[in-house]
Order: structure tokens, then sequence, then C-alpha cells
């Protein structure tokens, strides 16, 4: 597949991410094979990766979706969190786990977490597909289930968007500056 042209590296390609989310779905598997936990994709961004994700989890579950947000069309956290779609799914005494795409700063995670805790589930843990490596930050919630690292750049792809675009690039990469400043 070629490049788009508005990338400027591509920092997992398909087979990577591939890779990724089988040893990923086999990690769950073994720690949660009687355990049918609830799967929560927050939207948008992490729904390409939750649907790889949950078919390489080979023990029942059951999926649930949530919408928050704390970018607008920028790509800077805001700090607040804002819950636009909340679950269906009664959490109390389920094991839930969040599918999230990015943790960046952390902050969207650590509000949601807080919100859903006092739902008083079984347990709650954070599959992320990617943490972003920031010098001299440590981020408020540790995933127990990470896809891989990337250093702090803008990226997109693999359900990643800038301003709603390039969520549907099969791969993960780093935006070319001039596009967004
Ligand atoms: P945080 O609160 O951890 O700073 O940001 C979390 C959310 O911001 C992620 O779930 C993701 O949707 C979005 N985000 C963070 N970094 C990036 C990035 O590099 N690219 C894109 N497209 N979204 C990002």
């Amino acid at each position: 597949m070629s490049m788009h042209p508005d990338i400027e590296q591509v920092l997992f390609s398909e087979d990577e991410i591939a890779a990724i989310a089988k040893r990923m779905g086999a990690q769950i598997t073994e720690d949660y094979r009687d355990k049918n936990p609830l799967i929560v994709a927050t939207l948008r961004g992490a729904v390409v990766f939750f649907a790889d994700l949950a078919r390489a989890i080979e023990c029942p579950l059951t999926m649930d979706f949530m919408r928050v947000y704390s970018y607008g069309a920028g790509t800077k956290s805001s700090g607040t969190v804002t819950i636009d779609t909340d679950l269906r799914t009664d959490i109390e005494g389920r094991h839930v786990i969040i599918v999230e795409d990015i943790l960046d700063s952390g902050l969207t995670l650590s509000k949601l977490l807080d919100v859903l805790r006092e739902r008083k589930p079984a347990s709650l843990e954070i599959a992320a597909f990617l943490v972003k490596d920031i010098e001299g930050y440590e981020p408020p919630v540790h995933p127990r289930y990470v896809g891989g690292h990337i250093p702090d750049a803008f990226v997109v792809g693999y359900g990643l968007d800038y301003a709603e675009r390039y969520r549907n690039l099969p791969y993960l990469g780093v935006l070319k500056p001039e596009v967004y400043s």
C-alpha cells in the first residue's frame, strides 16, 4: 500500500498492527477465560483497533461503546472529559476492559475511570493500543495491556483522525506538521 502524501513516517505497518492485536488478544484470553468480560470501545478513535482486538480474544465476552471527548478539532487534550454516549450495560459486578486508542496525557482516561469506578465493576482495566512516551511525564493511569509505545508526535491512521480525516488508513503514521499548522 502506498503512503498517503500527508504522512511523514509510518510508525506501525498493517502487519505489525496485526501482530500487536493478536498478542494482546492472547493475553486477554488467558486472563479472562471464565470471566465473561465486557470490552468497551471508546468512540470513535478506538473502534478500528477494537474490532481487531475483539476478534483476537478467544473467550466469551460482551461489547459496549462509550463516547467521551476531550479534543475538539485541535491536537492537544483540553483536560476535561465529556460523556457524550454512555454505556447501555450495567457494569456492577462485571469485569470491564476499556479499549483505548492512545494514551497521551492520560487525562481523558483517568476521568473516565473515576466515573466508571463509581458503578462498582468487579474489575476495571485498560487495553491501550498505544502509549505516548512524553519525557519527564508520568501519566495518571497505567494500562494493563499495551500494544506499543510512540514518541510525542501527532499520529493518524488506524482509527485515529485529524479533523475527522485519515481514520481509514490501515497503518499508523505521523502527520506532516504542515498539514495542521
Ligand atoms: P489524553 O487525554 O490521553 O491526552 O488524550 C486521549 C485521546 O486523545 C486519545 O484517546 C485520542 O483519541 C486523542 N489523541 C491523543 N494523541 C493523539 C494523536 O497523536 N493523534 C490523534 N489522532 N489523536 C490523539
